[in-house]
C-alpha cells in the first residue's frame, strides 16, 4: 500500500462500513477520495458473515429508538437493493411463540411495539392457524410477522463493497490499523502494509470500534464486550419440522432474542444462537481466549456491575453452552419433536455489545460525532437489516460534520 491521501478513511470493512462507504461515494459526496481498511483478508468476516441471516421486521425496539426507525427504513431499502443487485432473499415469515399466560402479556406488548413501529402485516394468532403455519411449533399464542425474512448479508456487504469501487472507492483488505497519528494537516492512519492521510476518519470496527476510537484519543465511556453466540444445525432429515422462523418471546430484560430456529437462505435449518461471554473478543471457540482481552474485560467496572444485574441469566446461558442436553431441553419448548440427534454442532457468531460503565447494556444504536470522526460504537442485532438506513445516517453526518466539499 502506497502512502496516499483521502478525504475519508471508513475502518471496518463490515456491513456498516461498506454500506456508508456506498452512500458517501453514491450519494453525497461523489468527489471525495474515500478508502475502506479491512484487517482481515476478505470483507465481512466477522458480525456480517457470522449471524443469524435474518431479515427483521422491527418489531422488538422501543419506538423512538434508532433501532426501530433504521430497521423498518432498512428493511424495505435492503429489499430494493437486493432486486436491483439480484440478491436473493426470501420472504418466509416468522411466529412469536407464546408458551405460558405470562409470555401472552409480553407478546402484546410486542404487537403494540410492531404496531407503533409501523411494521406491516402483524397478525395475533391462535394454535390452530399456528398450526397451519408451523405445523410443528408448539405454543398457545402467537405473533405471525409474514414479511420477516432471510437473506446472506455477506453477499449483500460484497455488492456494496463492489458499488463503492465502481464509484471510484478504493478497499484495503489485510490491513489491520494499529495506531493513528494527528498532524496539523490531519490524520495518519496506520497499518503494517503502509499508511493511509486522510483529512477524517469513519470508525466502522465493530467488535474492535471502542479501541479504534481510542487510538484516536476519544474519551469513550463503554467498552465492547464481545458475547458469542452458538448454533446446532438440523439434521438434514429433520429440516421439514422448520418451515420459516421460530423465536421464543424475548426476556426483556436482556438485549438478545432468544433460541430460535431459522432456516436460511442457502437451505439449512440452525437453531440458536445462546449468548455466553466470550474470552477473546474474535473467540468463536469455546477454547479461544486472549489474555489482554480477557484482562481488558475484567477490569472494566461496568463488566462487573452488568455481571452483577445477569449473574443468572448469564450463568444459565453458560450451562445451557456447554451442556447439549439443556440447549436440546430449551429448544424442545417450541418444537417438542426436536431429538438430540436431530442436532449437529454448528457456526457461531461473535456479537459487539458495548457496555456502559454502569453496567448498561447499550440498547440502541450508539454513533458518536466528533469533528473529524465518526465512531459507530455499538451496531447490534438488527444492524444487518439496518445497514442501508444506518450507513445513510452515518454518510450524512459525515458530510455535515466534515464540511459537506472537501
Ligand atoms: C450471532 C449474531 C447473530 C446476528 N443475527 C442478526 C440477524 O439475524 N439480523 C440482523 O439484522 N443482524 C444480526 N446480527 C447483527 C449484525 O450481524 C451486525 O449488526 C452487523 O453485522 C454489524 O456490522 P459491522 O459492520 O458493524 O460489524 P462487523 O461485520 O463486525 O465489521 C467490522 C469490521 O471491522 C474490522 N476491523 C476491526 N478492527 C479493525 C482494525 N483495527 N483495522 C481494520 N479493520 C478492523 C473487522 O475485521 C470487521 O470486518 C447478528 C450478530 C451476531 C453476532
Amino acid at each position: 500500500m502506497k502512502s496516499k491521501e483521502y478525504d475519508v478513511v471508513i475502518i471496518g470493512g463490515g456491513i456498516v462500513g461498506l454500506s456508508t462507504a456506498m452512500q458517501l461515494k453514491e450519494k453525497r459526496v461523489p468527489n471525495w477520495r474515500i478508502a475502506v481498511v479491512e484487517k482481515e483478508p476478505e470483507l465481512a468476516g466477522h458480525q456480517t458473515g457470522h449471524n443469524s441471516g435474518v431479515i427483521h421486521s422491527g418489531i422488538y425496539y422501543r419506538p423512538d429508538s434508532q433501532k426501530a426507525k433504521f430497521c423498518v427504513a432498512g428493511l424495505q431499502a435492503l429489499l430494493t437493493f437486493c432486486d436491483e443487485n439480484e440478491i436473493e432473499y426470501e420472504q418466509c415469515g416468522k411466529v412469536i411463540v407464546a408458551l405460558n399466560q405470562e409470555e401472552i402479556g409480553r407478546l402484546d406488548t410486542l404487537q403494540e411495539r410492531g404496531v407503533a413501529n409501523g411494521v406491516r402485516g402483524l397478525e395475533m394468532i391462535g394454535p390452530e392457524r399456528l398450526k397451519e403455519i408451523e405445523p410443528h411449533a408448539a405454543g398457545i399464542q402467537a405473533l405471525w410477522s409474514p414479511y420477516t425474512g432471510i437473506i446472506d448479508y455477506r453477499q449483500v456487504a460484497l455488492a456494496y463493497a463492489n458499488r463503492f469501487q465502481q464509484s471510484g472507492g478504493e478497499i484495503f483488505t489485510d490491513a489491520p490499523v494499529s495506531k493513528i497519528t494527528r498532524y496539523p494537516d490531519g490524520l495518519v492512519v496506520r497499518t503494517p502494509g503502509g499508511e493511509l492521510k486522510t483529512k477524517h476518519i469513519i470508525n466502522c470496527a465493530g467488535l474492535y470500534a471502542d479501541r479504534v476510537a481510542v487510538m484516536m484519543g476519544e474519551n469513550v465511556d463503554v467498552r465492547i464486550i464481545p458475547f458469542r453466540g452458538e448454533y446446532f444445525t438440523l439434521r438434514p432429515e429433520s429440516h421439514h419440522l422448520v418451515k420459516g422462523l421460530i423465536y421464543p418471546v424475548p426476556d426483556p430484560r436482556f438485549p438478545f432474542l432468544g433460541v430460535h430456529y431459522t432456516r436460511t437462505i442457502h437451505g439449512q435449518v440452525e437453531a440458536g444462537p445462546n449468548a455466553v461471554l466470550a474470552l477473546r473478543r474474535e473467540g468463536y471457540k469455546k477454547t479461544d481466549w486472549n489474555f489482554a482481552e480477557s484482562m481488558g474485560t475484567f477490569t472494566y467496572p461496568g463488566f462487573w456491575k452488568m455481571t452483577a444485574k445477569f449473574w443468572k441469566i448469564g450463568m444459565d446461558e453458560m450451562r445451557r453452552s456447554y451442556s447439549k442436553r439443556i440447549f436440546v431441553r430449551d429448544l424442545k419448548k417450541l418444537l417438542p419433536e426436536i431429538q438430540a440427534e436431530d442436532l449437529a454442532p454448528g457456526g457461531s457468531g461473535v456479537r459487539a455489545q458495548a457496555v456502559a460503565r454502569s453496567g448498561a447494556l447499550l440498547d440502541d444504536f450508539s454513533i458518536l460525532r466528533g469533528k473529524e470522526a465518526v465512531h459507530v460504537l455499538n451496531a447490534p442485532s438488527p444492524g444487518a437489516t439496518s445497514s442501508l438506513a444506518i450507513g445513510s445516517h452515518i454518510a450524512e453526518l459525515a458530510a455535515e460534520a466534515f464540511g459537506g466539499t472537501p
